[in-house]
């Protein structure tokens, strides 16, 4: 396998942006952050995020809140159903778990609201746990290292590039590399146009030595592209927001947008 950790890791050690949530390993707050940008762009985040963990510094904090403030400081980030599950999670957390947030997998995924990619994303960045977090930044990345032809919206295409999420992932800096994937899906390995001139993984991308980089992802849906069109290069992790992240075709390229 190539090593693909050195120079995405040097990279994005000197290019990474500063957020709130990367300056803690509180994997409280990862998670409400990994939740608040399900969708969400990542500078109309950061006030939502602040204010929130202001309020409700720890899971016990959130637990016994009243929904009804939870509620009010989501207002206006949207999709309601992520303050709720946040919600009833901490109190699952408190409730199950003694308020201890728990740091595996199966007990992650079944905390409401938490999906694939948030538990491999709350793991591997706060635990250190070597698990994979691919969002569509990540899959699209990777389909292009890897040169993976085939619509990316579908199963087996999937599996194959988080197989290969896995293999790559260094087990000393795993939170560092998921992060560092979706980074440089945001800020360079973009969709349409990609920029791999300025790319730390040129050498070692097989689209890019084919000349394919331009072609993958394929996401063969029509109704998606057209979402695509509309589609922000937030779109984090859920189902039709992410098939559209991946085949937009008019990226947005400044640092202040998040993951694109
Ligand atoms: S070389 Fe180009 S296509 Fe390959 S990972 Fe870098 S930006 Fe993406």
């Amino acid at each position: 396998m190539r090593d693909l950790a050195r120079p995405l890791l040097a990279w994005f050690d000197r290019h990474k942006r500063d957020l709130p949530w990367r300056r803690t390993s509180d994997p409280y707050r990862i998670w409400v952050s990994e939740i608040m940008l399900q969708q969400t762009q990542v500078d109309r985040v950061i006030g939502y995020y602040e204010r929130f963990i202001e309020a409700f510094p720890t899971v016990e904090a959130l637990a016994n809140a009243p929904l009804d403030d939870v509620l009010r400081l989501w207002e206006g980030l949207g999709y309601y159903s992520r303050a709720r599950n946040l919600h009833a999670a901490a109190q699952t957390v408190v409730r199950e778990h003694g308020g201890a947030f728990p740091r595996s997998y199966e007990a992650l995924r079944a905390l409401p609201g938490i999906g694939e990619y948030t538990a491999g994303a709350v793991l591997s960045i706060a635990c250190g746990v070597p698990t994979p977090a691919v969002d569509a930044n990540a899959i699209r990345v990777l389909a292009r290292l890897f040169a993976i032809e085939g619509d990316a919206s579908k199963g087996q295409v999937r599996r194959r590039i988080t197989e290969l999420a896995l293999q790559v992932l260094p087990a000393d800096r795993p939170g560092d590399f998921n992060q560092a994937l979706m980074e440089l899906g945001a800020l360079i390995c973009i969709p349409g146009r990609p920029g791999c001139l300025i790319c730390p993984l040129t050498d070692a991308c097989e689209a890019r030595a084919r000349g394919l980089q331009e072609r993958i992802p394929e996401v063969k849906s029509r109704p998606l592209q057209q979402l695509a069109a509309r589609a922000h290069d937030e779109a984090r992790w859920v189902g039709v927001s992410e098939l559209a992240a991946l085949a937009m075709p008019s990226p947005h390229r400044t640092l202040a947008g998040m993951l694109g």
